[in-house]
């Protein structure tokens, strides 16, 4: 069969691969610590999922509006607006099949033949490929863990040609876990605006911040940014929604209206009953004592990751302040990490995603939204393993 050169250039998406690998292997009783999928591991809080049901019952099961129910738009663009500081009326707000296809509609619609978007690594793996699949081309700028991980202003200053369209920004990152400091924000934020160019800010890791880290979101430095900005956020990491697929891009009106076009003649609109759950989980008093539970079991877990990662030698990792991830250095390992993450899968029964899905072939990703008995398990299997290269 001859796939079309566009889909043909893809690979599939390996974060999603390897856990579907680790629950497979669960399946026929291996005992796998799963440290792959960037799921957090608790249920949805029980008052969306309450609101959820309620919306079956009132027949909310039919087509909605494309861009979103009325409702759930107004409470997004409040949020966005009191958590934000971002001045976005309902109007420019887009309600997407998880974060994932707001990213994607974002990017199909600015991006031509040719365009250029730069994309620092270590980064999450479906940005690339989106924009190859946009036919644009990536610009990929490499970063170390000596500056965190972090683009710098000058970095991303030389990566800008005259077919640079967009920039993609990921604070809390996905898979470092870094989070760009407010003034950090603000000074990218300059070389945008100076460049005239587009920031795709994905802020799905928002809610989830450690040791006193500040998130700003790129769009509220000024009018004139928040003109050239499009933010992406979503459901599935701050109430455990993963499977629920609801997201949403916010963004000026006219790109609104060329995004909605788009998902018009895709996926049209997102589930309707399950927006009925965002809209709780966004208004109910109840949801922001379940992000503080999740965020603080989180915080726990990373402590017991880093210091486990500390006393084994021959690994590293910067000290991560957002998100669920550890981006551990694994480059004395003398081993792809490819071959490192399958080996440890097959030997060790340890799953953990490999650098090279966010290019950093020298780095692996441990995400510790698991419970703590697997974490512990599993960071000893990775100890013993690690030592039997030694
Ligand atoms: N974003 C999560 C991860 O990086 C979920 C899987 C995916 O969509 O990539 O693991």
């Amino acid at each position: 069969m001859k796939i079309s050169a566009r889909v043909g250039q893809v690979p599939p998406s390996m974060t999603l691969a390897i856990s579907a690998k680790a629950k497979a292997m669960k399946a026929q009783g291996i005992d796998v610590c799963s440290f792959s999928a960037g799921e957090p591991d608790f249920g949805t809080p029980q008052h969306v999922v309450e609101a959820a049901k309620r919306a079956l019952d009132e027949g909310k099961t039919r087509y909605g509006p494309v861009a979103g129910e009325p409702q759930l738009r107004q409470a997004i663009a409040y949020k966005l607006q009191t958590e934000n500081q971002l001045d976005y009326a309902a109007e420019n707000v887009q309600v997407t099949n998880g974060g994932k296809q707001s990213l994607f509609n974002a990017i199909l619609a600015l991006v031509d033949p040719g365009d250029e978007v730069i994309v620092p690594a270590p980064y999450w793996v479906s940005y690339p490929e989106m924009v190859k699949l946009a036919q644009g081309v990536p610009v990929i700028v490499s970063t170390t863990a000596q500056t965190q991980f972090k683009i710098t202003p000058e970095r991303l200053k030389a990566a800008i040609s005259p077919k640079t369209k967009l920039f993609v920004l990921n604070s809390p990152s996905n898979p470092t876990g870094v989070v760009y400091t407010p003034d950090e924000i603000r000074a990218l934020a300059e070389v945008v605006l100076e460049a005239g160019i587009w920031v795709i800010s994905d802020e799905i890791y928002e809610k989830i911040l450690y040791d006193g880290a500040e998130h700003l979101s790129i769009g509220s430095v000024s009018p004139q940014v928040r003109d050239r900005t499009i933010t992406s956020n979503g459901f599935a990491k701050a109430f455990s929604m993963t499977g629920w697929r609801v997201g949403y891009l916010a963004a000026p009106v006219e790109l609104i209206k060329a995004t909605s076009t788009l998902q018009s003649h895709s996926t049209s609109n997102v589930c309707t009953f399950a927006q009925y759950g965002a809209i709780a989980a966004l208004q109910s008093p109840e949801s922001p004592g379940c992000i503080e539970e999740m965020r603080s079991s989180f915080a726990k877990r990373r402590a017991y990751v880093l210091d486990r990662i500390h006393s084994i030698p021959g690994l590293s990792a910067p000290t991560p302040n957002g998100a669920f991830y550890v981006f551990v250095d694994i480059a004395s390992m003398g081993l792809s990490s490819l071959e490192f993450c399958d080996r440890l899968l097959e030997e060790y029964h340890v799953a953990a995603v490999p650098g090279i899905a966010f290019g950093t072939d020298t780095c692996l990703r441990l995400s510790y939204a698991t419970e703590m008995s697997a974490i512990e398990k599993g960071m000893d299997r990775l100890e013993k393993f690690v030592r039997s290269l030694q």
